[in-house]
């Protein structure tokens, strides 16, 4: 297909970022300075120097006032120009809250952002312009989920976030003798009701086909589902998941399903935004860093390490640590997005930023500031030790248990044998798991282990292994309970709501304690 444009419109785009930034703001502000938001800043005016002066930066809270009176049915001219024509939820399982943004039919550019990022990827993958690319994207229930598409046409297979695939890997772990028994048949189970969904698998099914039914069965049949993905599509060649920022925790399991296929994380962007893309699709995730689309809104930045002052796009110092703040066609002028990203190069004129790991305190028993990068180093840790076991991790995440005296951290493990053994039970060795626990709390912060082992404020770290499936009905928990999409779901780091934990809490399998003190 013919996109009107090749990757030529990558270099002018990075080399005029400058003028580009202030074009939209340009335009952003024309259209928008009349809404009942900006003229209280400005008057009326759209100087440029005057929205830099007087628009405070927000936070979500700050304009829900004014979302929710759009949403109640006020017009939208209250904070956008442009008609507002539908509302985007974010998840809100990275920071606890679940938000409601604006939108207007202004997708032409979130179409052409992904289109550059498919031109990118057939530059570096060979033979991915030849094939389908197969992105499993739920705007239904995930039983709904059609699979086995031609087998030999796929030549990426993925989902918006890595969590997302590996759940589908699992639900295809679930349901694939009833899949071959749909494709043997040509028929779709009873049980799939939605008449939508049957329609379009019935269409993809067609007539019986023994012989995909015979080599699915085949491979899924098979005791270890090591390569599962590159045996079930032979010719994919790379796989598109985010596997940034929390997404890290995915990484060895999307290995062993895939072979170690390249993970390609095309894109940053959330639901205030479209940030940018990757341009060198096939760099290791912990090397990988996304090029702003200078065209996309207009971006400021908190500078979080120096002094909170902003900056705009082109100013911003390599190495520096920034909190992007999001002006967009849809209403939203100067909103923290909350995400903290470091400074890793230039293209042309434009900042490359890797996703850094958000430094406030996510857990705390005492007084011990741990943060997501602490926690994640935790799991990274626990990796190693199950690296040399059958056991690969599938899910994770923790709390700080105050019920107990000391209160200590538990961790919640999702865990798969590499091999399924013949009773499919999961074998779980007291000692690997102990060892895990020991080298999780000495991955932890200074400030833990002493608490922990000097001053005895916090007990023994705790990891509690749950069912296989509990992540799976944690994320339907969030999202049923949220209303919000299964694509955009991101397991939280760590949870503090009392029905979650119940989810987990009903499925533990297996507790383990740390056996000795951390060395301070
Ligand atoms: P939502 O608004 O619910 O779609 O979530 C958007 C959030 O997802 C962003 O603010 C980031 O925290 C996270 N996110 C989006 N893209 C990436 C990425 N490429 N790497 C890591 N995290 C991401």
């Amino acid at each position: 297909m013919s996109l009107g444009f090749d990757l030529s419109v990558l270099e002018e785009l990075t080399s005029n970022a400058k003028q580009i930034q202030d074009d939209v703001l340009t335009k952003i502000l024309k259209a928008n300075a009349n809404t009942e938001y900006l003229s209280r800043f400005l008057e009326g005016s759209s100087d440029k120097e005057l929205f830099k002066k007087n628009v405070p930066v927000v936070s979500y809270a700050d304009v829900k006032p004014y979302i929710d009176r759009i949403a109640n049915g006020e017009p939208s001219d209250i904070l956008s120009g442009e008609p507002i024509t539908a509302f985007i939820l974010s998840s809100g399982t990275s920071s606890g809250n679940q938000k409601m943004f604006p939108r207007n039919n202004n997708f032409e550019n979130i179409k052409f952002a992904a289109a550059l990022s498919s031109l990118v990827i057939s530059k570096h993958v060979h033979g991915y312009k030849q094939g389908k690319v197969m992105i499993f994207s739920f705007t239904q229930p995930l039983s709904t989920t059609p699979c086995g598409l031609p087998r030999d046409e796929v030549v990426s297979v993925g989902a918006p976030f890595a969590s997302l695939l590996v759940q589908v890997i699992h639900f295809l772990g679930n349901y694939w003798k009833e899949l071959c028994s749909n494709i043997r048949s040509g028929h779709v189970s009873e049980w799939i009701t939605d008449l939508s969904c049957r329609d379009s698998v019935s269409m993809i099914l067609g007539e019986p086909n023994l012989e995909l039914a015979d080599l699915i069965e085949n491979e899924c049949g098979q005791e270890s589902w090591q390569g599962i993905i590159s045996r079930l599509w032979p010719k994919t060649k790379c796989i598109e998941a985010i596997v940034t920022g929390t997404m890290a925790q995915y990484i060895p399991a999307l290995e062993f399903y895939s072979n170690k296929l390249p993970l390609v994380s095309r894109t940053y962007a959330s639901s205030e935004a479209f940030f940018g893309i990757n341009v060198n699709p096939l760099s290791k995730p912990q090397h990988l860093s996304y090029t702003f689309l200078p065209n996309m809104s207009y971006f400021e930045f908190i500078d979080v390490d120096g002094d909170g002052e902003i900056v705009d796009l082109v100013n911003v110092k390599l190495g520096g640590y920034y909190e992007p703040l999001v002006t967009n066609y849809s209403g939203l002028h100067r909103c923290r997005v909350g995400d903290v990203l470091q400074v890793t190069g230039f293209y042309n004129n434009t900042p490359q930023f890797r996703f850094a790991r958000r430094k406030n305190t996510v857990l705390s028993i005492y007084v011990e500031p741990t943060t997501e990068e602490d926690l994640l180093k935790a799991l990274t840790s626990a990796t190693v030790v199950l690296e040399s076991s059958d056991l690969i991790l599938t899910g994770f995440t923790c709390f700080g248990d105050v019920s107990t005296v000391p209160g200590h951290y538990v961790f919640y493990l999702e865990l798969k044998a590499k091999v399924n053994n013949s009773t499919g039970d999961l074998l779980l060795d007291n000692k690997l798991l102990v060892e895990c626990c020991c080298a999780m709390e000495e991955s932890l912060t200074s400030i833990y282990r002493h608490f922990r082992a000097k001053d005895g404020f916090i007990g023994a770290l705790e990891i509690r292994v749950v069912e296989q499936g509990t992540f799976d009905s944690l994320m339907e928990y969030y999202v049923v309970s949220r209303g919000s999409s299964i694509s955009q779901y991101k397991t939280p780091i760590c949870i503090n709501s009392a029905e979650a934990l119940e989810v987990l809490e009903e499925k533990v399998l297996a507790r383990f304690l740390s056996d000795k003190s951390p060395p301070l």
